[in-house]
This record gives C-alpha cells, sequence and structure tokens, in this order.
C-alpha cells in the first residue's frame, strides 16, 4: 500500500521479523479491542499482543497504575531490589494462586519474557533433583532461547542450532485430531499416559527419569490443542509417584484466557512449578515462575539477571490482575469463548474446509484442511496452508487481525482481549465468514 513505515522497517529491521510479514500493518493508536493503523484503517485485534493484552490496549485502570509510578518518584530500575510497587505485586499475585500454591508458593523474577522464566523453571528443577533430562512435548512451544527451544517439540526454529540442546525426550501431546497414536477421544488419552507410564518405569526403554515434565495445558503456538483434563490428571497423578517435578507453562493460557484463572485449575490439578509473563505484565514486559517450596533449592544469587525489576510492568500486572478478578473476567472469557465458539461451529457446518474448531475460553483454533482426501482414522483431513494464510489476509481486509499457528500453519488462532463485548464477537464471526467465503473463490 505504499506505506513508509513499512518501506522503512523492511529496509532496517533484521529478517527475523515474524508478525509484519503476514500482518504488514503500521500502527498508530489502540484502545481496547481496537487498533487504527497508520493510514486510518481500524482492525478488531484477536492477536492481542498474542493473548498478551487481557484488558484489551490502553486500559483506564492500566494507564491509571503506570501513571501513578511515573509520578511518584519511585526509582523505575530497582534490580530485584523491593518496593512498595513490587510488594502489592507479589500480594495480587499470590491472592490469584490457588491453593496450595497460594500457601506453599515461592516466586522468583524473571528477565522479561517467557523465555527467561523457562530457563529459570528448567534450572531449578536440575538443581531440585539433580537430574539433566527434562521431558516436553511434540507441537510445544516455550520460546526461542536455546534452553527453551530444547523442549520446543517442532523442528523447524531449533535445527540450524545443532537439533536438541540438552537431554530432552519428547512425548506425544494428546491431539486428538491427529491424535499419534491413531486413536480419538479416552483410548487416545489412555494410550499417551500408559506410554509416559513406561518410558519411566521400563529401564529397557533407555531413558533416565527426568527431572520434569514440562507441559502447556493448551497449546498455543503448536495450534490452540487444550489436554484433556483427565489426560492432564493423569499426567499430574504418574510425575508425583515418581517425584518428577511437574512444570506447567501458562505463559500464553494464565490469567483468565481460558475461563479460569490459570487452566490447570479446569483439571483440579496443581502444578510444582509454574511459568507465567504476558498478561502478568498488562502489555509491559515482566516474566515470573511460582513454585512449590520444597523446590527451592537454588544456591543465593545462582539464577541472576539484570531486569527483574521493571516498576512500570508490575504496577500494569497488578492492575491487571485485580480487574480480572474485580470484573470477573475469566467467566466473562468463558461466556464469550462459548459464543465465539458456537459461531465458528456453526462456520464448520457450512465450509468443508474447517476441519476441527477447538480450545477453551478465549483460546480458539480453528484447524483449516482439504478436504478432498479422505480422512483418517480420527476424521483429520491434511492440513491446507495455503488456504489458512489466505484466509488471514481476507480477514485483514475485513478489519479482523488474527494469527496462524500449529505444525503446519493451517490452524487460525483467535486470542482477543478477555473484555470483548458480544456484539463485537458476533461482528468478529461476521467477518471471518465474509474472509473465508473470498479467500476460497
Ligand atoms: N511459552 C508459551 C506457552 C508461549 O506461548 C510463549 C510465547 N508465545 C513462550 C513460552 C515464550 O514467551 P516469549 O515470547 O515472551 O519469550
Amino acid at each position: 500500500r505504499g506505506n513508509a513505515y513499512l518501506e522503512r522497517q523492511a529496509a532496517r529491521e533484521s529478517n527475523a521479523r515474524t508478525y509484519p510479514r503476514r500482518i504488514p500493518l503500521a500502527l498508530q493508536q489502540a484502545q481496547g479491542v481496537y487498533l487504527r493503523d497508520t493510514q486510518g484503517q481500524v482492525f478488531i485485534d484477536c492477536l492481542a499482543g498474542a493473548g498478551t493484552l487481557a484488558l484489551g490496549h490502553n486500559h483506564p485502570a492500566t494507564l491509571e497504575a503506570i501513571r501513578r509510578v511515573l509520578d511518584s518518584g519511585l526509582p523505575l530500575h530497582t534490580l530485584d531490589l523491593t518496593t512498595p510497587v513490587k510488594d502489592r505485586f507479589v500480594e495480587e499475585l499470590f491472592d490469584c494462586l490457588p491453593e496450595p500454591l497460594a500457601a506453599r508458593g515461592r516466586i522468583q523474577f524473571c528477565g522479561p519474557t517467557g523465555a527467561d522464566a523457562i530457563e529459570a523453571a528448567l534450572k531449578l528443577v536440575k538443581t531440585a533433583t539433580g537430574r539433566r533430562g527434562v521431558w516436553a512435548f511434540s507441537g510445544a512451544y516455550h520460546g526461542m532461547t536455546q534452553g527453551a527451544l530444547a523442549i520446543t517439540g517442532n523442528l523447524s526454529p531449533k535445527q540450524p542450532f545443532g537439533g536438541s540442546p540438552g537431554d530432552v525426550q519428547f512425548l506425544p501431546y494428546p491431539y486428538d485430531y491427529r491424535c499419534p497414536f491413531g486413536l480419538g477421544g479416552e483410548a487416545g488419552v489412555d494410550a499417551g499416559l500408559h506410554y509416559i507410564e513406561q518410558l519411566l518405569d521400563d529401564p529397557e526403554a533407555g531413558v533416565l527419569p527426568p527431572a520434569a515434565i514440562v507441559v502447556e495445558a493448551v497449546q498455543g503456538e503448536g495450534g490452540v490443542i487444550p489436554a484433556p483434563w483427565r489426560w492432564l490428571q493423569g499426567l499430574r497423578e504418574i510425575t508425583r509417584r515418581r517425584g518428577v517435578a511437574l512444570i506447567l507453562d501458562e505463559v500464553q493460557s494464565g490469567f483468565a484466557r481460558t475461563g479460569r484463572m490459570f487452566a490447570f485449575e479446569h483439571a483440579g490439578i496443581t502444578p510444582d512449578v509454574l511459568v507465567l509473563s504476558k498478561a502478568i505484565g498488562g502489555g509491559l514486559p515482566l516474566s515470573v515462575v511460582v513454585y512449590d517450596e520444597s523446590l527451592d533449592a537454588w544456591a543465593p544469587g545462582a539464577h541472576a539477571g539484570t531486569f527483574r525489576g521493571n516498576q512500570l510492568a508490575m504496577a500494569a500486572g497488578t492492575a491487571t490482575l485485580q480487574t480480572l478478578r474485580s470484573e470477573q473476567l475469566a467467566s466473562h472469557a468463558g461466556a464469550m469463548g462459548e459464543r465465539l465458539r458456537g459461531h465458528l461451529l456453526q462456520l464448520q457446518r457450512d465450509h468443508a474446509c474447517i476441519g476441527q474448531v477447538r480450545g477453551t475460553g478465549l483460546m480458539l483454533g480453528m484447524e483449516i484442511v482439504d478436504p478432498e482426501p479422505p480422512a483418517t482414522r480420527t476424521g483429520a483431513h491434511p492440513p491446507d496452508t495455503a488456504l489458512a494464510r489466505s484466509l488471514q489476509q481476507q480477514c485483514l481486509r475485513q478489519g479482523v487481525i488474527l494469527e496462524l499457528g500449529g505444525r503446519h500453519g493451517a490452524v487460525v488462532r483467535l486470542l482477543p482481549p478477555l473484555i470483548i463485548t458480544a456484539e463485537e464477537i458476533d461482528i468478529v464471526a461476521e467477518r471471518i465468514e465474509r474472509a473465508l467465503r473470498a479467500a476460497r473463490l
């Protein structure tokens, strides 16, 4: 569109740019679920900082909290020293945690990103158990640093760096639609749990017991795949019985997005280690690990970092967590998610290229397939990446920003701000429908 900002971006910025390739916008203004670009087009933002902006853009509570810090004379840089703002943030976060984590949890501030917190979690469990191995799941996404890449269950981003650094064993994730065992539903859940149990118990399997198993309760980047709650309960049981720590990566699924404060609460389990980022900083960079006090085996200073005290992020985070609770946004996200899912299921009935609609709360996905080739035993058709990309572009033309994910980039992911209204949900669905018709022409 001859946009000078985009031209200068392409000229100066690294080829590693990710979002600008498929979402070629220069942004100017934002409020709530709406984003306006420099050319005046308004979009409904169903990406929301990759699930970061729980309260949407520029929520008054977040802005007010940031302004209060700026006007208070508080040092903005504090390393990991404490302040009244940090103290308040920790209080608020612990008020959001279910028991027994609220009573037994320890918090560690990490560098500002989700990947930083993943690195800390991996080092923590290795320190606490004296074991080196970590088990992770196919299709998982945990970040782009080397340790986080090692447990990311997708070869393409890590192949140039020597495959899998570290002692990592991958396990099949319970992806019902393309089940690794060729089984759907309950049989797939049983087979998956049985496989993990055997690997842990059979010395002939050739792997040492791990320090931890790390899992997303809902795979996000991997294609919005919720783990069946019974499978998570089984995984919790299996790890508890063998003294293997269970790390839940709720960087994306945490903080009311799935209709509960944390996705693991749907399964009624408690992780040993909880990895949190994105929404926790109200749009500013912040990440933490919360873990059971029995794992606190660090030597003092064993995991350092300069940027673990972002006061603005903590203030914005406190305001976000307060608002999530006072406005009951977890149940709102659950209700809005059901409404959007209803629309998407209707679209699926009308369009054979929608293979599966899935997700929980406002973390929803739609797998785009080629319906011509016959389905597998679990009813899956081959992914149609080209159609998914075309759909994304058509959505953009209709004024909806959304992202793709999944192993073949063929899953449309919807992560709108949790404050989205029923009317806005209906508009998003109408626009997706129009985009679908245009993409299939
Ligand atoms: N874990 C999960 C589940 C994520 O979705 C992401 C980011 N999409 C990360 C970790 C990494 O976070 P960051 O990009 O902040 O490093």
